[in-house]
This record gives C-alpha cells, structure tokens and sequence, in this order.
C-alpha cells in the first residue's frame, strides 16, 4: 500500500544521504591524503620464466586518519572522479623514483625495474607529460628502468588521444605495459599500433586456465599473440607452483602473484630482496 511505499523510499532516501555524507567526507580527507603524507607505496615483486626477479609493481595505500590501512579499491575510484587522482598518481610516482634511485645507488640492485599505475584520468590531463619529466629528473633516475601500466578498458574511450600521450611519454625513456589485459576491448588493429612492450595479462585467464582445458588453450594463445606482436607476456595472479609450471609451459615470459609474494612496504621488500637471484 501507499503507507509502505513512502516508508521505502524514505528509506532509500536516509540511505543515500548517509553514503553522500560518508562520501563528501572521504573525498576531503583524500585531498588532504598527500599533504598529510598519508599516501604510500607497496612492492610485489614480479619474476622472470628463468626465476631471475626482474623487478616490482608500485602499488598504493592510504593510511587513513584513522590509522587504518586502506586498498586502492576502497578510493581509487573517488580519486578518478574529483581529479584527486592527479595528484596521488605523482606522489606514487615520486615514492617509486626515490626507490629507484636507492635501487641505482646499490650494486646488487641495479638492473631492478619499477612499474608505476597511470590512471587514464591522468594521462588525458595536459600537465602529466611535463609534471613525469620533472619527476624523472629531480630524482635522477634511468628512465629506461620504469615502466607505466595502463589498464586495457582505458583505449575503449578514446584510444587515439591515449596513444599519442602513451608515445610523447615513451619519448622520454619510459616503457609501457596494457594492465588487465583480457577485460578491455581493444581489437587486433588497435593492439599492433600500441607503445606497449608487454600484456599483463589479467589473473581472471589464470583462474580459469586451472579449472578447465578449453581456458588453458586461451590463455595459451595469448601469450602467443603477445609474442607476435612483439610483445612480453606477464600473467597476473599466480598462487600456486602447478600454476607457475603451467604458465612455463605456456611460454609465458614474467609472473607476479601471492606465490612469489605479496605487495610489500620497502623495507619488507628488501629483505625478501635479499634472498632472490637478481639479474
Ligand atoms: P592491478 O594493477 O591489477 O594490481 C594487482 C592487484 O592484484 C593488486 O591489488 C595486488 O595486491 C593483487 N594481487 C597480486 N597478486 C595476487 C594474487 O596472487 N592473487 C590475487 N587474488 N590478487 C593478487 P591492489 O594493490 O589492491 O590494487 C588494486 C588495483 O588498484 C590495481 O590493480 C590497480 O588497478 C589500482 N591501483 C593500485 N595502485 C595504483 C596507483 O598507484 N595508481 C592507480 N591509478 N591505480 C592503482
Ligand atoms: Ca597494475
Ligand atoms: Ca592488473
Ligand atoms: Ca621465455
């Protein structure tokens, strides 16, 4: 009846108010995130088909107010939508240079690569080619030593636009990656004509490959297309050895996942560090 009908939707309304208010809130708390120095970076390693660690992921995390330790899940998207992302993306970026630079610094570190998440909100801004090369210089790495990951879903808005930020950046040094590949839809033609030096491919293949026969062979053919395009192959996800010897198999090139180890703050990463064969 009508009596219940205004009850629900007074409802939803109570509801919403609740989530705005929680969500106006977080958004002036992330924009306080960088100044406060709240803002840090994780490292999961990734290794070579050879077991040689050819480097890390820069992934990040906000250490709330609170004291809690959140996931980029939790706010990456908010920091898309109010242009927050700009702003966290260069902190990590920063963060991930001064490893770098410690990494150059140390002989047995040396040839260690960084990637660094690129939001596509940030590559369509206008300052991010200049605001990276100031970065890059202040820190004084080898730029060759980055890479950048961006996710595949990122070309289905406009990928021509992507592409020409992808190569003015790549002119000053640094390599690109397609994250999360697989879950976009960028076709064939688009693919060949990417700056991209290898396919992440997305751990949903991997979990699926272990499961059934038929996912196996896709997964397969995958890697394939990456070697024919001249391109790595790195499969994501991996947590089990059966997968590592399958992936082998498959001729895949790199890993990362919870079997090597998961994202880590610096000083853990370094004592893993310390046990690895390092190229
Ligand atoms: P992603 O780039 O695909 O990063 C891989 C995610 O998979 C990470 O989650 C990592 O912790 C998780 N992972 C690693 N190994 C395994 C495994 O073996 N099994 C499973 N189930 N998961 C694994 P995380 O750190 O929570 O990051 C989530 C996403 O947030 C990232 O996905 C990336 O899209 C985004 N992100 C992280 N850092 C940044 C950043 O600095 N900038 C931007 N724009 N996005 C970021
Ligand atoms: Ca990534
Ligand atoms: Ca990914
Ligand atoms: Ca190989």
């Amino acid at each position: 009846n009508a009596a219940t009908a205004m009850l629900l939707v007074a409802g939803i309304f109570a509801i919403y108010r609740i989530d705005s208010g929680r969500r106006l809130r977080m958004e002036r708390e992330l924009g306080r995130a960088v100044r406060n120095g709240e803002i840090e970076v994780h490292y999961q390693p990734q290794v070579r088909d050879s077991g040689i660690v050819s480097g890390a992921e820069a992934l990040v995390r906000w250490r709330h107010p609170s004291g809690k330790l959140l996931a980029p899940d939790v706010f990456i998207d908010l920091a898309e939508e109010s242009a927050l992302i700009g702003e966290i993306g260069l902190e990590v970026l920063r963060q991930a240079c001064e490893t770098l630079n410690h990494w150059s610094s140390v002989p047995r570190t040396r040839a260690l690569r960084l990637a660094v998440n690129i939001s596509p909100v940030q590559l369509l801004d206008g300052s991010l080619v200049s605001s990276v090369s100031s970065i890059i210089r202040e820190a004084g790495i080898d730029p060759t030593l980055l890479e950048f990951e961006l996710t595949e879903s990122a070309l289905a808005a406009d990928a021509a636009a992507m592409i020409e930020r992808m190569e003015v950046l790549e002119s000053t040094g640094v390599s690109w990656a397609l994250d999360d590949f697989g879950t976009g839809y960028s076709s064939l033609a688009t693919l060949r004509t990417l700056p991209v030096r290898k396919l992440k491919i997305d751990r949903r293949f991997l979990a699926e490959a272990t499961r059934q026969e038929s996912a196996q062979q896709l997964l397969g053919k995958i890697i394939e297309i990456s070697h024919v395009m001249g391109m790595t192959a790195l499969a994501e996800g991996v947590e089990t050895p059966d997968q590592r010897e399958l992936l082998i198999g498959l001729g895949c090139d790199h890993f990362q996942g919870y079997l090597f180890a998961p994202p880590m703050p610096r000083p853990e990463l370094h004592a893993w560090l310390d046990s690895q064969r390092l190229p």
